[in-house]
């Protein structure tokens, strides 16, 4: 595959945009380097770069696109938000329609707010927490990502119930303070924390099924535990569910799991592609936020109908019968066919998968928190990940993603793919 017009679109963009990118996880430097493939144009399952390359496409715009790109009724619903105005800065029915259908679809959702991005809805999430128990540190999971803000930008600290460190220069060491990380699907560690910090915990943060180091479920009873050692401390629990909402069932993991939150963040599928964050929860704790409560939390693009009705039309399709059934279908046939490649050419791997999102990691080993996914073998996977771009199958370039199922792949996208691993196996 020739590359070149990639390569230096590269070049120009990095004198002009930091890095050449506007998302670091966009940058190859996990796999190793070198220009990321510009795209052009997508349309279904498939995108094409501007050297006319053909890709199919499993990055799924890191999880959004779900109906595939360009889906008909979303682009019908973003046209005719175009034809009467992208936004008003005034209430319409639209969001009213769309806060109805969230509900409707997550009973632990009394009342909601629309925002712009994860980060927006987990970051006021936090904030209306904290207004709510007058409390300020949270807890999060180790290797669970919640967007940029300060406070969620700590990781690892080095072991169980240790205050945090940031990861990123520019936050604050007084607010890293505020965070305690934990291992995933380990309740003893988060007990420990809870002892020690429980009356000042405002908030226990979690992505129920987690979806930034693979595809990780929580192990049986772990997040009911997390929920009545929560509570029982005077704190609330917080779903990110920004890449879970929608993904695996028509509701949130909370509904697939059968656990409940007391505030839940959104994003992602439920703007259909569009810009689109949304936070919501129990009445008492949402009415929190201004203009009922002290909590502030503000928004010139919230709610804006080019959002909504992408979001609404995202969901409508979801709702038709069948959609999920076939993600899983499609995800099996993936899953077998990449195992049985495995198998053929002795390459060490183990797959993460639910429904039509799965992770390939490059170990033998079982992959249940982040310390495992850590420390599955980066080279391997980058060597992966350049093997399968030249055969045309688009990755997410790191180890630590999903691949993305949509409901515009055929089982003869899979199959191509399947192929593609079989060769790209053959020469790791
Ligand atoms: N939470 C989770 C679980 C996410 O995966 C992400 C984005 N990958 C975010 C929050 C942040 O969302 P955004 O990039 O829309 O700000």
């Amino acid at each position: 595959m020739n590359f070149s017009n990639s390569n230096h679109l590269h070049t120009e963009a990095l004198e002009h945009i930091v890095g050449g990118v506007n998302s670091p996880s966009r940058s190859y430097k996990a796999v190793g380097g070198g220009a990321p493939v510009a795209m052009k144009r997508a349309k279904g399952a498939y995108f094409w770069d501007v050297d006319d390359n053909r890709y199919i496409d499993y990055l799924a715009a890191y999880g959004p696109i779900i109906t595939g790109h360009a889906h008909p009724h979303i682009t019908e619903a973003i046209k005719t938000a175009a034809e009467n105005g992208v936004l008003y800065g005034t209430p319409t029915p639209f969001e009213v329609d769309f806060a109805k259908m969230l509900k409707g679809a997550m009973p632990s959702l009394d009342k909601v707010r629309f925002v712009n991005s994860g980060t927006e809805a987990v970051m006021t999430t936090i904030r209306v927490a904290r207004a709510y128990t007058g409390r300020d540190k949270i807890i999060k999971f180790e290797g669970c990502y919640h967007g940029h803000s300060d406070l969620v930008l700590v990781a690892a600290g080095s072991g169980p119930s240790q205050l945090g460190m940031p990861d990123s220069a520019g936050v604050p060491k007084s607010i890293a303070k505020e965070v305690i990380t934990v291992p995933f699907n380990d309740i003893e560690p988060f007990k420990v924390a809870m002892e020690k910090w429980g009356n000042e915990i405002a908030a226990v943060l979690v992505e129920p099924i987690v979806g930034n180091f693979g595809i990780v479920e929580p192990h049986p009873g772990f997040l009911e535990q997390v929920n009545e050692v929560t509570h029982q401390a005077g704190a609330l629990v917080i779903y990110d569910e920004v890449i879970t909402a929608f993904r695996f069932m028509y509701g949130g993991a909370q509904n697939l799991l059968g656990v409940t939150p007391d505030l839940t963040a959104m994003g992602k599928i439920i703007g259909g592609g569009l810009p689109i964050g949304a936070y919501g929860g129990k009445k008492e704790i949402m009415e929190k936020v201004a203009p009922l409560g002290p909590a502030y939390q503000a928004g010139t693009m919230a709610g804006n109908p080019a959002s909504i009705l992408s979001g609404i039309a995202c969901l409508e399709v979801l709702k038709e019968d069948g959609v999920y059934d076939r993600l899983d279908q499609l995800g099996a046939l993936l899953e077998k066919g990449i195992l049985d490649a495995a198998e053929k050419y002795n390459t060490p791997i183990t797959i993460n998968r639910l429904k039509g999102a799965l992770t390939v990691y490059f170990t033998k080993e079982k992959v249940v928190n982040y310390k495992q996914a850590e420390a599955t073998d980066g080279e391997m996977f980058a060597k992966f990940f350049k093997l399968m771009l030249e055969q045309g199958i688009n990755l997410a370039p790191s180890k630590y993603e999903a691949w993305f199922i949509t409901t515009a792949h055929t089982e003869e996208d899979i199959k191509e793919t399947i192929q593609a691993v079989e060769n790209a196996f053959s020469k790791l």
